[in-house]
């Protein structure tokens, strides 16, 4: 039997609680990796893992993932994260997430979930009924909250402009290519974002309709799924997977820089220092990428307090991204030390770590 706490990914988490329901068939790990700035927020995934051992790698992953995010993004709040093992037909039941909220519940609020992958709105008001500690509702039009998607596109598009200005000295984005790998919630808000500033742009999603359709609407090119990550460009944006940057994918790249909002980017630690040495600008992906936490979060301590939540709030939050990129960027070029590494030792710092 091997312990959880000499896996690789376990760094020091506060709790690491296994959740199990016979009754309604229910499997989850509830991570949290610190409650130093507050309760661990971050979201429940959903997924089916034919090894169980990688949903637990998952969950203290993503939750030491959102302690960075969260501290770098200024919020008052930790870092944890749940998944949910599903079965290879991902069944998912109301009696299941009723007894995921009672488990959430029964941490008194240490922890506060919201969407993941594999979970919907619906799925959160579902577990709403058996939990306070829940963020990402439905929300009424215009208000901050709801579906982090679009937030979190607006935090890439700023991040996207301090990286050009950073690294190719332009105030505009028009005319700079940028190829956006997957364009769904994130990478189609970006897409849009970036596309009414006359940015020139190439797209690709495994779901090719889905990046075709779009370049068509905004007059962008389409690519396969295959040659994105080769275009020559000047922003490579990934907006899909995590893990895309391993040394072949690296060594593929033909861009000044890689900004987007795909968690985990890097495949290990080093790959942040060899994009480097490639003179290609990184942007910390919990750091662009926050802008979906920050709605949720507000939501949630809106709700909390009884206040509606001021949608200029959270977009004022959200356009302090660049500065913070700026700020590691500004270190790394003074250090050598490169951006990921610089970021994750700020984000430490922040965690009283
Ligand atoms: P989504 O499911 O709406 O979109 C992802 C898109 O990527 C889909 O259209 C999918 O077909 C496409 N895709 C998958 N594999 C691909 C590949 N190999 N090449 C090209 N396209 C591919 O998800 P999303 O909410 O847009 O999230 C995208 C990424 O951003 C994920 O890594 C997610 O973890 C991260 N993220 C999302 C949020 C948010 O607020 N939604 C916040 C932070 C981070």
């Amino acid at each position: 039997m091997t312990a959880f706490w000499t896996e690789a990914d376990y760094d020091d988490h506060e709790l690491v609680q296994l959740v199990r329901d016979p009754k309604s068939g229910l499997t989850a790990i509830i991570a949290l990796h610190s409650t130093h700035l507050g309760p661990g927020a971050g979201g429940t995934r959903f997924w089916h893992y034919a090894d169980p051992a990688n949903a637990m790698r998952d969950a203290l992953r993503l939750s030491r993932g959102m302690s960075y995010k969260n501290a770098m993004a200024g919020l008052p709040m930790g870092g944890g994260k749940a998944v949910i093992l599903a079965d290879k037909a991902k069944t998912k039941t109301p009696e299941m997430l009723a007894a995921f909220g009672d488990a959430v519940e029964a941490l008194g609020g240490r922890y506060v979930t919201a969407e993941d992958v594999g979970i919907s709105e619906a799925d959160m008001v579902a577990v709403s009924q058996h939990t306070r500690f829940v963020s990402g509702l439905p929300v009424e039009e215009g208000a901050a909250g709801g579906d982090p998607g679009p937030f979190t596109a607006m935090g890439i598009y700023h991040g996207i402009k301090a990286a050009v200005r950073h690294k190719l000295g332009k105030d505009s984005v028009k005319g700079v290519h940028v190829a956006i790998q997957g364009t769904g919630s994130v990478g189609g808000g970006v897409a849009r974002l970036l596309a009414k500033d006359g940015a020139r742009l190439t797209l690709s999603d495994i779901h090719e309709d889905r990046a075709e359709a779009l370049a068509d609407e905004l007059d962008a090119e389409a690519v396969s799924p295959d040659a994105i990550m080769s275009v020559a460009c000047d922003v490579f944006s990934p907006n899909a997977l995590g893990a895309i940057l391993d040394d072949e994918g690296i060594a593929r790249l033909d861009a000044s820089i890689v900004a987007g909002g795909a968690n985990n980017q890097l495949a290990r630690a080093h790959h942040g220092a060899q994009l480097a040495e490639r003179g290609i600008l990184y942007a910390p992906d919990y750091v662009i990428n926050a802008g979906g936490i920050i709605s949720v979060t507000l939501e949630y301590l809106c709700r909390s307090h009884g206040q509606p939540c001021d949608i200029n709030e959270v977009r004022k939050r959200i356009a302090q991204i660049p500065g913070r990129l700026e700020q590691i960027w500004q270190e790394s070029d003074a250090s050598g030390v490169s951006p990921d590494v610089v970021a994750d030792r700020m984000a430490q710092k922040l965690i009283g770590r």
